[in-house]
């Protein structure tokens, strides 16, 4: 049973000299370790295929992080047989039998921190802050949704009524196909899988193409904590071929997607689709982008706001759904706030995350490319005020520089598009509630956050920012499961809000029993 309650896990202070010799040994470590070749794992049996996934080190592409099968179509098929057999045995096993898997595994994990960060910075390139964060989420969700999971069990009806005895029931809903993206690809793949799990549900989970070496290390953390075979059926493929066949799959009841939202949109109209066969509504839990704005009034602390857009920008080389991509600021203060960020980016260090700059590389040639792309259009579109170029390395790595571009007009391209990158849009606006009105201007509304002193406008904002999750006087990055459940709104997605008190119910369906007494 869960060890009291839940708390998060604490972040390694990277600046105590024993952390960082334990994570410079542990990349070390690791290092002999990359280039292995992992199996699908279906219904508890390892196989091969002939086609194979890399999975790169994008600070070296020469460097194969881990070679992986690739699914196809005709897969999807044997892994549904295998997932409907565990379903079988494994939604009749007790919460607390499949809660004690959960916290098996987050001790696994806990155990072995500084080894699943260097996988991390080797598999996307995190520097070893984020990498830890990403480790410490994962340990959140596997914590919090055991715990939830045992209080959904103990839920009663409202009322009883007079001469019953009422229950409630969440049950499991049946096979799910989760489809997590890469940017954090321990967290979430492990928050959507486990989530489902958990909940009495089996799991046909396809890692993203860039990062399903992370995601075979947690198969096998599963397995080591007990994991029947068949209730996760672990298939690295290609999101258009075997990702699509199986959010098709006339059997499959559920699908659990976090990605882009062309994709997003994508699965909903497949998963709407009705197959031949299939006997009921596929639910769809889809979270998708951003373009997440700060505003930053007048009144507001500005060397404050300038550290909270420039870690919320550059974060992760801003490929965040949350990372602030829109800083929207009123005029009085315009001229010092774009010096205060030009300075603060001056200072940024761009280079191979395994030495711990403030920003590794994107994670892949097709993704540098297409921040490129948004770079020249933002030359045009603005002044560019830092960075505006790649980086070249020996190793040919995807760098990009920190690039800031001032004067943009709130429907420029660059302040319009999700870009995932590096890239930070300034805005000038006259009043508060002009800033409020462009922070509200894109089709999106995930993260969002507001600067300013002044409690009418914190009140406002509260109401009016229309984000699923808005930050006052602080960063818009760096959500943390319990306290601040995560999910947006139009574009951004179902609004899901992982990491909170709702989430399990999206994995059941509820069922009233009512016995006469
Ligand atoms: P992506 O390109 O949409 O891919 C996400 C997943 O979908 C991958 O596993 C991908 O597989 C798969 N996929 C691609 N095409 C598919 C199809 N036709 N059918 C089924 N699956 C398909 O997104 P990404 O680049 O990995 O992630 C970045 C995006 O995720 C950004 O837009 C970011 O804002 C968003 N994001 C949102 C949240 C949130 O909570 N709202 C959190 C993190 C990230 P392949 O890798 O094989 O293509």
């Amino acid at each position: 049973s869960p060890k009291g309650e839940f708390k998060n896990e604490p972040f390694v202070d990277f600046a105590d000299p024993e952390n960082a010799r334990a994570m410079r040994e542990a990349l070390a470590d690791v290092a002999t370790k990359l280039g292995r070749e992992y199996d699908l794992v279906i219904g508890g049996h390892r196989e091969r295929t002939t086609g194979k996934i890399t999975s790169i080190n994008p600070a070296k592409p020469a460097q194969v992080v881990g070679v992986h099968q690739k699914a196809g179509a005709e897969h999807a098929q044997e892994a549904m047989d295998a997932a409907l057999r565990a379903f079988h045995s494994w939604s009749r096993t007790p919460v607390e039998v499949r809660a004690s898997l959960l916290l098996g595994a987050a001790e696994i994990i806990r155990n072995r921190k500084f080894e699943f960060a260097a996988w991390l910075t080797y598999e996307v390139g995190k520097n070893w802050a984020e990498a830890d964060a990403d480790v410490a989420e994962t340990i959140d969700f596997l914590e919090f949704y055991a715990r939830e999971a045992l209080r959904l069990a103990h839920a009663t009806t409202p009322i009883q009524y007079p001469g019953e005895k009422n229950r409630l029931m969440y049950i499991p809903l049946g096979v799910g196909a989760v489809i997590p993206p890469w940017n954090f690809p321990f967290a979430i793949m492990a928050g959507m899988t486990t989530a489902a799990i958990v909940t009495g549900n089996t799991v046909i989970l396809k890692p993203s193409s860039d990062s399903p070496t992370i995601a075979a290390q947690f198969m096998e953390v599963l397995e080591e904590a007990g994991l029947p075979a068949g209730v996760v059926n672990f298939c690295p493929g290609s999101g258009a071929t075997f990702g699509n066949a199986i959010v098709a799959h006339p059997k499959t009841r559920f699908v659990a997607f976090t990605g882009s939202k062309p994709v997003g949109l994508d699965i909903h109209e497949l998963a709407a689709k009705t197959q031949p066969g299939q006997i009921w509504i596929k639910r769809t839990v889809l979270e998708m982008g951003g373009k997440d704005s700060i505003v930053v009034c007048a009144d507001a602390d500005v060397d404050s706001a300038a550290d909270g857009v420039v870690a919320s920008a550059f974060g992760f080389s801003g490929q965040k759904c949350s990372a602030c991509s829109r800083a929207i600021i009123e005029a009085p203060i315009y001229d010092v706030f774009v010096e205060k960020v030009r300075e603060r980016v001056a200072k940024l260090t761009v280079g191979d995350p395994a030495r711990n700059p403030n920003m590794g590389p994107v994670v892949n040639a097709a993704a540098r490319d297409s921040i490129l792309g948004y770079i020249e259009k933002g030359k045009a579109e603005g002044r560019l005020i830092s960075g505006g170029a790649a980086v070249e390395t020996a190793a040919g790595g995807y760098f990009i520089q920190p690039t800031v571009i001032a004067d943009i007009d709130p429907d420029a391209v660059i302040a319009q598009e999700e870009i995932f990158g590096p890239v930070l849009a300034l805005i000038k606006v006259e009043s508060f509630e002009e800033g409020l009105a462009v922070a509200n201007n894109t089709e999106f509304g995930l993260t969002g956050a507001l600067y300013t002193n002044d409690h009418e406008r914190l009140k406002q904002a509260a109401d009016e920012f229309h984000v699923g999750n808005l930050y006052l006087n602080r960063k818009c990055t760096g959500a943390m499961v319990g306290a601040h459940p995560f999910g947006g709104f139009n574009m951004s997605g179902t609004d899901s809000k992982a990491g909170g008190p709702d989430y399990l119910l999206l994995f059941t369906q509820a069922k009233s029993v009512a016995e006469k007494l």
